[in-house]
């Protein structure tokens, strides 16, 4: 058996993972990377195998950096079936529709051919298979797999395959992403029982989260400043989970008055569609979060907040005097109707810029975070004399102690082998140099494009 990296190594974009026996080739995730841009040149590049030689995807979550290279592979050939959650389908759609018009707008801006089109992710939602938590089945005559939640966003999995190659079967389990316990609406993350090959995500490896707690009193505490000061607090938001997370937890501090009347706007049209599909998976939720849906609470919907769907209302807000909250997409601020905030407000020293989200290297979230005096914004150079903040609580990542737990667990068979993926250089080295002194296996940091063979 091969198995080859084209995505995400050493770097947190671009997932996409090559596993070939000698009859069956199939990929695990087909990400896009992201860095400077929403769309980083590299995903322009041909893929490093045949698209139309792969049999099936096995697709962990909508992320689109697990899922936004899907519609290029269909365009590069590939016809086979593509396995996740009903959920997964559902969002990965909505995600890869909205990234085709992001493409087509930033491939003009750079003169070349976006690398797929809406009509590639119309047929490419073709070949989802979708199939349920927990469930063996059988995909090619040597392949078997199963689902499990990772407790990351709504319809996460991490897979369990099973491949049979000269009368001998290995386990692998592929983390996807993992899930940041416990998880606020979605259920908590499972555990593997056994395995021989791991690949596992280190986004936060080397890190802690703080407590939801904290993240609330965080939140809480901006819109206290934000009402007093009369200034404007912008939270860019990741339209799954991130906006859903934040809205369960303003509806919270809004319905028990634990904060002042203040304006609230959801604008991002993305993120407004992807949580009416939470709604329709009300039975992935947790007992808390269905507890307060029987009592008749919309989990996503409070007093004084509004949806803006159109450009037209989106512009309104900055004609609106402070104090408001504004939570736009994107979430690491490249591209989306945050920049246009950005752009409004920056320079305004009443207002507040609250980062909740993970801040791939490169981004202008990621300038914000580490203090830079000025940025550019859509073309213009911005003076920031708004307050930058971060609250790290509302991650939908595991940390590195909860990385560690969950691989702890894997005991029947316990690992021969653990790929550390899905991390920046500095995460996958700390998590190899702590996780090798708890638990005796061979850990590996593959590079981009190396191959393994077992
Ligand atoms: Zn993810």
């Amino acid at each position: 058996m091969k198995i080859s990296f084209h995505g995400a190594c050493r770097e947190v974009t671009g997932s996409c993972t090559l596993v070939e026996t000698k009859k069956t080739k199939f990929l695990v995730d087909c990400g896009m990377f992201q860095g400077e841009d929403f769309v980083s040149s590299r995903n322009f590049d041909d893929f490093e195998f045949k698209a139309s030689e792969i049999d099936f995807v096995l697709l962990t979550h909508a992320h689109i950096d697990h899922c936004g290279r899907l519609p290029k592979l269909f365009k590069d050939g590939f016809r086979g079936k593509i396995y996740c959650t009903a959920a997964t389908r559902d969002l990965t759609t909505l995600m890869l529709t909205d990234s085709a018009k992001i493409i087509a707008s930033e491939a003009l801006s750079h003169g070349v051919d976006p690398f797929y089109s809406e009509d590639d992710v119309f047929f490419v939602s073709k070949l989802f298979k979708e199939m349920p938590y927990n469930e063996e089945i059988i995909v090619a005559g040597d392949i078997r797999i199963r689902l499990k939640n990772s407790g990351h966003i709504l319809g996460s999995s991490f897979f369990e395959v099973w491949a049979k190659e000269g009368g001998q079967e290995k386990k692998m389990v592929f983390s996807g992403d993992l899930g940041n316990s416990p998880a606020r609406i979605i259920r908590d993350l499972d555990i593997a029982d056994g395995a021989d090959l791991v690949f596992i995500e280190s986004t936060y490896a080397g890190q802690e989260h703080e407590s939801r707690e904290e993240g609330q009193k965080q939140i809480r505490k901006a819109i206290i400043d934000c009402v007093k000061n009369g200034g404007t607090l912008m939270i860019p938001i990741f339209a799954l989970e991130k906006v859903q997370e934040i809205l369960y937890e303003l509806n919270d501090l809004v319905e028990n008055k634990k904060i002042p009347f203040v304006p609230m706007f959801l604008d991002s049209p993305l993120a407004i569609k992807a949580t009416e599909i939470y709604k329709n998976y009300e039975y992935l939720y947790d007992k808390e979060s269905t507890e307060l849906i029987v009592s008749g609470d919309d989990l996503f919907d409070f007093p004084g907040l509004e949806f803006t769907l159109s450009a037209q209302q989106s512009k309104t807000i900055n004609g609106l005097k402070p104090p408001k909250v504004i939570l736009a997409g994107g979430g690491m601020c490249m591209g989306g109707r945050i920049q246009y905030h950005l752009k409004f407000n920056l320079d305004d020293e009443n207002s507040h810029v609250l980062l909740v989200a993970y801040q791939v290297r490169g981004s202008l979230g990621r300038k914000l975070m580490t203090g830079h005096k000025s940025v550019v914004v859509d073309n213009s150079n911005i003076p920031v004399r708004a307050k930058v903040s971060r609250v790290n609580s509302y991650s939908a990542h595991a940390d590195h102690s909860a990385l560690l737990s969950w691989l702890k667990k894997i005991k029947n068979p316990k690992p021969q082998h653990v790929f550390v993926v899905h991390g920046e250089e500095e995460s996958n080295f700390k998590f190899k140099e702590d996780a090798s002194k708890k638990i005796k296996t061979n850990f590996i940091i593959p590079e981009y494009g190396q191959t393994y063979e077992f």
